[in-house]
């Protein structure tokens, strides 16, 4: 195919009542059939390659408030007067020098790219530090097999036009922004001031206008969700033009998040074992409707079962993000009760994540990228 031209503008989504009722566990022939399905449509567009992503939590300082979140900016401030202990997240920002190590642990491992995520800051000094660890990491990462050095995806949150094309020009070429629900009154009830609906749309638009490949998704099992919601939030990542998706379950935050999640009537709803069915169904239902995009089986699929992201990979996700965080940093990356690997270093995550993809056969890309074919296909390849 030649580059610029598209197969989604011929993307055809199932109706939203039909991708509803998937959602819901009523697949003709049940969760079995919808995963063979989603894993025929994923061979013939995206491959059977697994492609890695080092997922480096670099700092977990954060300036928002959303209610569910386990760095939130208050997190581990008192709650009528009861402050515990284990529910304050040490702040943290990890230096340049250890930013570089994470960044050649992922190249000698081979995975080809890395994502830097962290809590959300906007002030100068923090940009112009992400800024200059994106361009270090592009220079000190080119190899042979790696021409331009490792695919980076950025997650840093919602930050102005003009910061967003400093990091692409500083080589950022995707980034991870998700919409957590395409619901906005439950965004809202969600999301304090002066986070808002309109404006993370409005960020998401920006990225692509710039030239990112971008990526989204939501939470599953969030307060008032059902199949049809979940089924709106596939239109909404369609209508956007998603290169990537990125989704997991809901799950209880630790500490005073957890009490403010509560206090608010945000708690996760549906059992363990409803909300991790229900996040692989989304997995499945998103593969089928938007077909060539890459799709993550996340860490909080291992959080609701051991072998959750095999599972992720068995319904239709092509993209896996072992963390690379330093071991001594991670329980204070604790955005959800329960998160794995707390306690492992990155050599050990990385020989784990590998098996996992062999557990159920499915090769993994060495020293490459890995982007989507749709992004390819739309032209959104840095230059
Ligand atoms: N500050 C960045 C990174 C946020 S953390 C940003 O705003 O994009 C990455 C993701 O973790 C969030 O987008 C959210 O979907 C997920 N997350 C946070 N708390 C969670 C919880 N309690 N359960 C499940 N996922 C959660």
């Amino acid at each position: 195919m030649e580059p610029g031209t598209s197969t989604s503008d011929e993307r055809v989504l199932p109706p939203v009542e039909e991708m509803a009722a998937w959602l819901d566990g009523r697949h003709p022939g049940g969760d079995g059939v919808l995963a063979s399905r989603a894993r025929e449509t994923m061979l013939a567009e995206v491959g059977p390659a697994v492609h890695m992503r080092g997922l480096l939590e670099f700092s977990n300082s954060c300036t928002q408030g959303c209610y569910y979140c386990g760095i939130r900016n208050d997190a581990g401030r008192s709650v009528r007067g009861v402050r515990r202990a284990e529910s304050v997240p040490l702040r943290f920002t990890l230096s340049e020098s250890e930013i570089l190590d994470a960044a050649r642990h992922c190249l000698n491992a081979g995975f080809g790219s890395m994502t830097l995520q962290s809590g959300e800051r906007r002030d100068p000094a923090f940009v112009a530090f992400v800024e200059r660890i994106l361009r270090r990491i592009k220079a000190e990462t080119t190899t042979p097999e790696l021409p331009e050095g490792l695919g980076i995806t950025l997650c840093v949150g919602e930050q102005r036009r003009d910061v967003y094309e400093r990091f692409f020009n500083a080589g950022a070429h995707r980034y991870l922004l998700r919409i957590e629900t395409s619901d906005p009154d439950l965004f809202a009830r969600l999301h304090p001031p002066p986070q808002s609906f309109d404006r993370r749309v409005q960020a998401l638009t920006e990225l692509q206008e710039i030239g990112y490949q971008v990526g989204t998704g939501v939470m599953i099992g969030l307060p008032g969700q059902g199949g049809e919601e979940l089924a709106r939030d596939i239109s909404f990542f369609a209508a956007i033009d998603a290169d990537m998706i990125g989704m997991g379950p809901y799950i209880e935050a630790p500490g005073s998040a957890y009490v403010e999640m509560n206090r608010r009537s945000l708690l996760p709803a549906g059992s363990t074992a409803e909300r991790l069915r229900r996040a692989l169904r989304m997995i499945a239902v998103t593969r089928i409707a938007l077909r060539d995009v890459n799709i993550a089986a996340t860490t909080a699929l291992q959080a609701l079962s051991p072998t959750g992201r095999e599972a992720g990979l068995m319904f239709g996700a092509n993209v896996l993000m072992p963390i690379v965080t330093p071991g001594s940093r991670r329980d204070s990356y604790q955005l959800y009760q329960g998160k794995p690997c707390i306690d492992e270093a990155a050599e050990a995550c990385t020989a784990c994540i590998i098996g996992r993809a062999a557990r159920v056969s499915r090769p993994v890309t060495q020293n490459g990228w890995g982007d989507a074919p749709h992004a390819t296909r739309k032209g959104r390849i840095p230059a």
